[in-house]
């Protein structure tokens, strides 16, 4: 047997159907819970095609470039106890925020340097066994004839047949990709809801008179994080003409509490920036002067109520899902999803 097949091969398997590293698997979404699915089949010798909407690898776990400054939009930090996870956090760089005691980690260029390292393993080992199509956005998943999956994109390519697919885009969008599918995940996927969270990018001329973290300092706003204390991102604005002139300024994540996301769901971004700087006068006096600012709203930023289980599969059908919303709202969760789901296939019980 080579050696690159799965190590809990089920006994007896039908003869009428592949064997499990024959398989092809579709994942969508190549945020840490996609990736690192992908990476544990692919070392089990599964066949991956990867499918992601945007233009890059890490989903939530992104980072927003203004001139030479980098915004650490989605996750801030990272931090984890889980023993597979560990090892991918300790290789970015520590960060312990002036003011606290806790130690967190960060990427020296960005948050996204989490997903993309795993990303960058993946495609320089597997080169041969995984394909991935960044900018493909999958709306429908439809049954195929022999026993299969076809993903068609919003462009109206399509990529299959595929014997199991697996989405880990939150729950909301997953149900509308899998409208076409009878499956028990799609039923649980629909119980289950998201929050929204506006994340505000500043510049200001001067620091704020902040420690470098400051969690939930009102009832609108959760965290503000101090991205210009993260170690080397004064050093990257040398690199950047504009920015390199403000060394020494602010720059700051304002992260909204979710009840005012949800109240102000509809708002424009320029209505966000104004109410949520009105927000931070209202904590340390008036903001020194505002060099930039942008507002982003994360739609899906996390679930209300996990789903208390790792990961959703329906073998039968060759449908599954993982991701954060699984046990949590971190990205830990989200490598454990994942890596729970690409388990629990390659085991094929
Ligand atoms: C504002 C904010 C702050 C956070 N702070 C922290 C923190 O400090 N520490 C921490 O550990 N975690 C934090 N998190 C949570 C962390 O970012 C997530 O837990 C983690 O990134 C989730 O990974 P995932 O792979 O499960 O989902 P995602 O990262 O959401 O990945 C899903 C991927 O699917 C893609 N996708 C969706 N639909 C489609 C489609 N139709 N076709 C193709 N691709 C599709 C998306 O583009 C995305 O890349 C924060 C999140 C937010 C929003």
């Amino acid at each position: 047997m080579p050696s690159n097949l799965p190590e809990n091969l089920p006994e007896n398997l039908p003869e009428n159907l592949p064997h499990l590293e024959d398989q092809k698997i579709a994942i969508i979404g190549a945020g840490i819970s996609g990736l690192q699915c992908a990476s544990l089949l692919l070392e089990h010798g599964f066949n991956c095609t990867l499918f992601e909407k945007s233009r890059g690898f890490g989903g939530r776990t992104s980072t927003r470039r203004k001139d030479g400054w980098r915004f650490d939009h989605g996750a801030g930090y990272f931090t984890g106890t889980d023993s597979d996870f560990l090892p991918h956090i300790e290789a970015l760089l520590p960060w312990q925020p002036k003011g606290t005691d806790e130690k967190f980690y960060v990427g020296a260029t960005g948050a996204n340097e989490l997903a993309k390292n795993i990303a960058a393993q993946i495609i320089q080992q597997y080169t041969s066994s995984l394909s991935a199509h960044l900018g493909k956005t999958i709306t429908t998943v439809t049954p195929t004839t022999p026993k299969g999956w076809l993903l068609k994109t919003n462009e109206g390519e399509s990529f299959g047949p595929f014997d199991i697919v697996v989405s880990t885009a939150p729950p909301p969008q997953s149900v509308n990709i899998f409208a076409n599918v009878e499956s028990t995940v799609t039923q649980r996927l629909g119980d289950l809801q998201t929050y929204c969270t506006w994340a505000l990018m500043l510049v200001t001329r001067k620091p704020l008179t902040t420690p470098d973290v400051v969690l939930a300092p009102n009832a609108n706003i959760s965290r503000i994080t101090a991205e210009h204390s993260k170690p080397q991102r004064q050093a990257l604005l040398t690199g950047s003409e504009p920015a390199r002139n403000s060394l020494g300024q602010g720059q700051y994540v304002v992260q909204a509490s979710r009840t005012f996301s949800q109240t102000h769901i509809e708002a424009t971004p320029e209505e966000i920036i104004q109410l949520m700087v009105a927000e931070l006068g209202t904590l340390w006096g008036p903001v020194p002067e505002l060099l930039h600012s942008q507002a982003h709203r994360w739609l899906h930023a996390g679930i209300k109520v996990p789903l208390g289980e790792a990961y959703l599969l329906d073998r039968e059908q060759g449908i599954a899902a993982a991701g954060d919303w699984c046990t949590g709202n971190s990205a830990q969760d989200a490598f454990i999803s994942g890596a729970n789901l690409a388990k629990a296939i390659t085991a094929g019980s």
